[in-house]
């Protein structure tokens, strides 16, 4: 399927690009980065929404509690984008590829004037050969603007970039039919056409913490992207080189099928 696709974007959440201490995994971005470069060169064009500021941050301040207020959070983010950017700017950079930073909040996507200068500078910069790096800007973020959460924002961020297909790199091999970490019988969903009750049940319930991907912020986002005509699919994110069995034609994860319209 992937070979009518031309432009992608890749979301990668904190939990895969950090170590439980907070700091960058640079093993696993190092693997993210090299296999996108190689998705570039394979002819795609690519866009990547990363999380992580925050959990950066936080490290590279040397705090020894996680911050609890928003203020902290918002310093933490701060340290930690530039640090983020760094480290792709370097590893994509050895592979001879280009970044751009974007920091969206919803006000931006909200508004269909401001959308649509968003949408020219995705498409400006990826028909430059740019990788978008895309993140919320969580600093100056407040209740109202705020996506709430990357996996809404890359939903959003296919849509300015009139994406062909998301991929939504999660802690969590898919959507499975119960909590895998408790039920030895739980069965991965291949692919799911519509996203009604019984989908948003086996997610485990509007804002359920269930499994460490969060899957419910991933069904909505999911939902956001398939009724914008953009098919969405969830994979571990563990091992970045699994992004190959897809280029291969290989099926993995759970495939969110787009509304026709
Ligand atoms: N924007 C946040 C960060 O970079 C992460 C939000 C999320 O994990 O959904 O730390």
């Amino acid at each position: 399927m992937i070979r009518n696709y031309k432009r992608i974007v890749v979301k990668i959440g904190t939990s895969t690009l950090t170590y439980p201490n907070g700091s960058l995994n640079f093993r696993r971005i190092e693997a993210l980065v090299r296999t996108l470069c190689d998705f570039k060169n394979a002819g795609y064009e690519v866009a990547l929404v990363s999380s992580g500021a925050v959990s950066a941050g936080y490290a590279r301040l040397g705090l020894t509690e996680y911050p609890d207020t928003l203020e902290k959070k918002q310093a933490c983010a701060a340290v930690g984008q530039s640090q983020l950017m760094k480290i792709y700017e370097n590893f994509f950079g050895n592979y001879g590829q280009t970044v751009a930073q974007i920091l969206m909040t919803k006000d931006v996507v909200d508004d269909s004037h401001r959308l649509e200068l968003v949408k020219n500078t995705f498409n400006a910069l990826m028909s430059m050969g740019c990788v978008p790096i895309v993140n919320e800007n969580d600093s100056v973020s407040c209740d109202g603007i705020r996506f709430g959460g990357n996996d809404t924002l890359s939903a959003y961020v296919g849509i300015a970039c009139d994406a062909d297909f998301i991929i939504n790199m999660s802690d969590i091999d898919g959507l499975y039919n119960k909590d895998p970490r408790k039920f030895d019988d739980a069965v991965l969903i291949d692919r799911v056409e519509e996203i009604n009750d019984e989908i948003r049940a086996y997610a485990g319930g509007a804002g359920s913490k269930r499994g460490t991907g969060g899957m419910s912020t991933k069904i909505e986002a999911a939902k956001i992207a398939t009724e914008n005509g953009i098919p969405m699919l969830i994979i571990n994110g563990e091992n970045p080189y699994k992004l190959y069995d897809i280029l291969d034609g290989k099926h993995i994860g759970t495939y969110f099928a787009a509304k026709k319209n």
